[in-house]
């Protein structure tokens, strides 16, 4: 296949059961954040970041923005308290950094990052985390920086019926929405993912879900995609969603929307959530089984779109 694509993105807010009677106004606002942030990202390859750099500042602008479940705005665990996971991954030399149960990190993708090309480790843990954050000047926050009362009243409600459930899993009008994530491909060809979240409402002190865990909710390889991945963390744990993605592509030789769709329809549990990828052509592509997914992809040849429902 020709490599007609200079450079291509795609984007998540999360997946979930959004309802299509989301007040207008609502709607408006998340498909205003999600093109915003499109937009940026695309002027980003546009200007010849890589995909590395890309992936790393479009995820930061979501965990910016309240509206999704990263940074600030995101949600609560059974402690009434936010616990945060991030992971990036370059697809060059598939070299990645991941954290978990973190507290006070403003921007937790970025430490995955430092993570990644600091330290001979993948994966770093709550307090340890954050000691390493700090000997590399972090930007710290307190706990409280990421509240937000719709999340708040969000967890009030899960706590009362004891119940763990995604944040997408109640209407818009008393939860904000989702997971964040970001694969690109550049102009020099190469590939990057990156995952950044709050978890799930009312999820158990210390659960760590699929987000930080390298081929199951991120994975970038050069040799085939780069995928983010959106929804019940253990179902993607369970399957390996990120690398089998890859295998697919690899293995089977599906295209990357053939890997995609395959994967929602015949490998995950029903009304679970999705994912979007980009691959080695910059082709790109999403897919999900939740009822909708917050998402948007752009390329170099002037393809720009953002949605919610199919
Ligand atoms: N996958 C995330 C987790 O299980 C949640 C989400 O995507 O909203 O932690």
């Amino acid at each position: 296949m020709d490599k007609k694509f200079k450079y291509s993105i795609a984007i998540h807010g999360g997946a979930g059961a959004i309802p299509k009677t989301v007040p207008e106004k609502d709607k408006k606002e998340y498909i205003y954040a999600l093109k915003d942030i499109l937009q940026y990202g695309k002027e980003l390859l546009e200007k010849r970041h890589t995909a590395l750099d890309t992936v790393e500042l479009v995820v930061n602008k979501f965990e910016d923005c309240p509206l999704f479940n990263a940074g600030k705005g995101a949600v609560f665990n059974s402690e009434g308290r936010n616990e945060l996971n991030a992971a990036i991954m370059d697809g060059r030399d598939r070299s990645c950094g991941a954290v978990t149960c973190v507290t006070r990190i403003k921007n937790p993708i970025s430490l995955a990052r430092i993570v990644m090309e600091k330290s001979p480790h993948i994966l770093l843990c709550g307090d340890g985390a954050e000691k390493f954050a700090k000997q590399h000047g972090m930007k710290f926050v307190r706990n409280s920086y990421f509240f937000t009362q719709k999340r708040y009243d969000q967890w009030l409600k899960m706590k009362e019926k004891d119940i763990t459930a995604l944040d997408h899993s109640s209407d818009l009008t008393n939860s904000a929405k989702g997971t964040v994530g970001c694969v690109a491909r550049d102009i020099y060809g190469d590939l990057a993912a990156a995952t950044s979240t709050g978890g799930m409402t009312n999820k158990k002190y210390g659960r760590i879900g699929d987000t930080p865990i390298i081929g199951s909710g991120t994975y970038a390889d050069n040799e085939t995609c780069a995928v983010s991945c959106t929804g019940t963390g253990e179902e993607f744990m369970r399957t390996v969603a990120g690398h089998e993605i890859h295998s697919l592509i690899k293995y089977k030789k599906m295209n990357i929307k053939e890997a995609l769709d395959h994967f929602t329809v015949k490998i995950l549990k029903p009304d679970t959530g999705g994912l979007i990828a980009v691959d080695k052509y910059g082709d790109h592509a999403y897919s999900f089984n939740s009822k909708g997914m917050y998402r948007g992809s752009a390329d170099s040849e002037g393809f720009f779109e953002v949605r919610i429902w199919e």
